[in-house]
């Protein structure tokens, strides 16, 4: 059998360590702050002010929960089968939802639309019709980014695409070997599709972005790197490798936390995607994604750290008000149709969950200090203070607001993986319960 050349950057004892502990902490006050946040409603006159109130630039965020069949095992989004009839209500509801944000929050400057799902790519014209029903309610330049199933790219909906004025496409590739693929239960494209998908859109979106997942039990440091090098030898701009993130039942959780982190190699895992990208030209742009220079990303929250959300699942913030929209497709129509907005959960956070999460999005993508942490006084200094102590000793220049460093890089990853177990625990609790 053939050796291959595995490129793998060493994540330092200290960091793992720092890494396993902070990720365990990231979790319970996430977990904490999500389940409190379950039991508020939402206040709808309340509601309607605040978004009333959004001025300055926002990014917006689109659900599209329908996907082919079968559903994907590992997947903890808000999504459907594809059903034509319910398909099509949901764009009728979507498209009144859009008209309903777009007289409330007037002053809202939407400069980027990310659709995700779900898989939206499902019906391209459907697409289509929502990216143009926000240009239109919203005006100005928008740039787009959509995700999308391999098997949806064919030539017509490529140029459906294009016309739409859609930047950047991300394909949601997540293996390139179909053992894998079976293994993580994606069972709707093939490894062939993905060739050919990503052959066909080459040079024809602004950016290309893929994203693979790792960390499936069976993963070794072999055949991560495996994966990693055909990934980054594919013609896109990106690849952004998703942690395996399962959407964990409340009990799964608690046996999560005692585990700690859950793939046993997970630091090596991690070193080899480094590696591998670090040796191909690649530069990290968050712990996760990998790129060759754009700076669109999926995780638009690291640029943004005010975002309005449409659809069914969608997360929104508005200052220091998050709220959350129905996880019920039944409902979600409902609202709409009755109030204009499908909101079910809203509520003022504290200064401090605040500013966590404005240093921890910061630190996610590669700053610190974060550029406004003043605003937050004393707190503030103290937290940007602690976080420089602690790149520092992960090897981080002093002075240089670039995260860098293999170790800090893994203790960002940990921190943002336990906190997507948290949301995720929310979505669950959300579709479980339908609220
Ligand atoms: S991973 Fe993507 S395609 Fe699979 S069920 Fe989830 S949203 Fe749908």
């Amino acid at each position: 059998m053939r050796s291959i050349e595995v490129h793998e950057v060493h994540i330092p004892r200290r960091a793992r360590l720092l890494a396993k502990t902070a990720s365990r902490m990231a979790l319970y006050a996430a977990e904490r702050f999500f389940k409190r946040l379950i039991k508020r409603g939402v206040d709808p006159e309340e509601h309607v002010k605040t978004i009333r109130s959004a001025s300055g630039h926002y990014a917006l965020y689109i659900h599209m929960p329908f996907c082919h069949r079968p559903l994907c095992t590992f997947c903890c989004f808000v999504r459907y089968p594809f059903h034509e009839k319910r398909h099509r209500e949901y764009i009728d509801a979507l498209l009144q939802e859009i008209s309903w944000l777009a007289s409330t929050a007037e002053g809202a400057h939407i400069e980027t639309l990310y659709i995700g799902g779900g898989t939206p790519s499902i019906d391209v014209y459907s697409l289509a019709r929502v990216i143009d029903a926000v240009r239109e309610a919203f005006g100005g330049k928008v740039q787009v980014s959509t995700e999308a199933n391999p098997r949806d790219l064919t030539d017509e909906a490529v140029s459906v695409l294009r016309s739409a004025g859609v930047s950047r496409l991300s394909i949601g590739v997540q293996a390139l070997e179909q053992k894998r693929l079976l293994e993580l239960g994606r069972l709707n494209n093939t490894v062939e599709d993905v060739y050919r998908a990503v052959d066909l859109v080459k040079g024809k979106f602004e950016t290309v972005n893929i994203d693979i997942i790792w960390g499936i039990r069976s993963d070794t440091p072999a055949v991560v790197a495996r994966e990693a090098a055909r990934a980054l030898s594919l013609p896109v701009d990106q690849v952004t490798f998703y942690p395996l993130m399962p959407a964990p039942g409340l009990r799964e959780l608690e046996k999560k936390r005692r585990e700690g982190p859950w793939h046993p190699l997970e630091h090596r895992l991690y070193g080899v995607i480094l590696g591998e990208a670090l040796s191909r030209g690649f530069r990290p742009a968050t712990p996760w994604c990998m790129d060759r220079g754009s700076r669109l990303i999926d995780e638009y929250v690291v640029d943004y750290d005010k975002f309005l959300a449409l659809g069914i699942s969608g997360i929104g913030r508005v200052g220091s008000y998050v709220y959350v929209n129905t996880f019920s497709l039944e409902k979600y129509s409902r609202l709409v149709r009755e109030r204009g907005f499908p909101t079910v959960i809203g509520s003022m956070v504290s200064t401090n969950s605040d500013m966590l999460y404005y240093s921890f999005t910061a630190a996610f993508g590669l700053r610190w200090p974060p550029p406004r942490i003043d605003l937050y006084g004393l707190r503030g200094y103290l937290l940007a203070s602690t976080g420089s102590a602690v790149l520092k000793l992960l090897g981080e220049r002093r002075g240089s607001n670039k995260i860098t460093q293999p170790g800090s890089l893994y203790l960002l990853h940990s921190i943002q993986r336990s906190i997507y177990m948290a949301v995720n625990m929310l979505r669950e609790y959300g579709m479980q319960v339908q609220i």
